[in-house]
């Protein structure tokens, strides 16, 4: 499909702290950025800094090839862009919005009928890390597509082409927030225990830093053991950790703070002790995580 081509525009649609940053990264490369946001005063500092506002979506989509979205989710992809979908023809989307792989796959979808092409992309970096060597970005969908826009995606940060389903980008990128959300969650829970003993988080970090810089220690065998399916219990047994997760639990009630998170794990423990992995270590609960049947 022959593109619509102007060099070195793009349209940005989302003027969160993402979108906001997205649209500086752009700026300060010398692009020249068109911008629509639901609530317009948003796009006052940046027009301030040369960025071209728009009043409407129509406006804005039509002005350029490249579409970059930055919204909370794909829901609000639709409502903003289904009444100009007959202004998509021959045009690029690149959502860099949070959703499902499901709703990517469906967005493509959506886009291919609308005779769009769709990229889904999944912002490995908070808003002030864009454009830096830290910030990397997952993309999936159409390849001939990616490698052409790539330059200019690569103003946000490293790309990492996933492959055409453009379900990938988010299914890695939920997997990595699932590390860093449920971590945080793991993080608060201890502190509330320090806090619940009327210590500061401050006396605390000495160690939190300490389990945060041997963490690739704990995880060196993980990978390679889950995908082979067999997970080492010698040194540690689940039949114990699940002794130690009541424990976490229990000291948690007594503290009188919330018991959801340490319950909830708890529950996998013993699942996975259930199921039969007693012996088995750590990694082991992936048998009940993938199979939630198990009981
Ligand atoms: P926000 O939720 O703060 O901003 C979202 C943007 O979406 C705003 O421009 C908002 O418009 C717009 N929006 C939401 N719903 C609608 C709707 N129904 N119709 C029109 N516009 C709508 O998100 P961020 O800027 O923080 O993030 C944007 C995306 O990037 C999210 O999907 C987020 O998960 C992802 N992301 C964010 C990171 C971060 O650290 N912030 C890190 C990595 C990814 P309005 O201004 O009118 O409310």
């Amino acid at each position: 499909m022959r593109i619509i081509e102007k060099a070195k525009n793009i349209t940005l649609v989302g003027l969160g702290p993402m979108g906001t940053s997205i649209a500086k990264a752009f700026l300060g490369g010398g692009y020249e950025v068109t911008i629509w946001n639901r609530t317009a005063s948003k796009t006052v500092d940046l027009v301030k800094l040369g960025a071209k506002g728009t009043q409407t979506i129509q406006e804005a989509v039509t002005a350029n090839s490249l579409i970059l979205l930055s919204l909370t989710d794909y829901n609000a992809m639709f409502q903003v862009l289904n009444p100009v979908k007959d202004k998509l023809k021959k045009r690029v989307l690149v959502n860099l919005s949070s959703d499902t792989p499901e709703k990517a796959r469906k967005a493509a979808r959506w886009a291919v009928d609308n005779g769009a092409i769709f990229l889904a992309g999944g912002i490995m970096a908070d808003p002030l890390m864009i454009g830096r060597i830290e910030a990397y970005v997952f993309y999936s969908g159409e390849n001939a597509i990616y490698n052409k826009y790539k330059p200019f995606l690569d103003v946000l940060g490293k790309g990492i082409y996933l492959g055409t389903d453009p379900g990938l980008a988010l299914l890695y990128y939920q997997a990595q927030l699932n590390i860093l959300f449920t971590s945080a969650a793991g993080i608060m829970q201890a502190l509330a225990l320090i806090h619940s003993a009327n210590l500061s988080a401050k006396e605390f970090e000495p160690y939190l830093n300490e389990t945060l810089n041997t963490l690739p220690y704990f995880f060196q065998t993980t990978v390679a053991e889950v995908d082979k399916g067999r997970y080492d219990g010698t040194m540690n047994n689940m039949v114990m950790m699940a002794a130690g997760m009541d424990h976490i639990s229990q000291a948690s009630l007594d503290a009188g703070i919330d018991t959801r998170l340490p319950n909830a794990v708890r529950e996998i423990f013993k699942q996975t002790v259930t199921a039969g992995f007693g012996k088995n270590g750590l990694n082991s609960i992936m048998e009940v995580l993938k199979k939630p049947k198990i009981k």
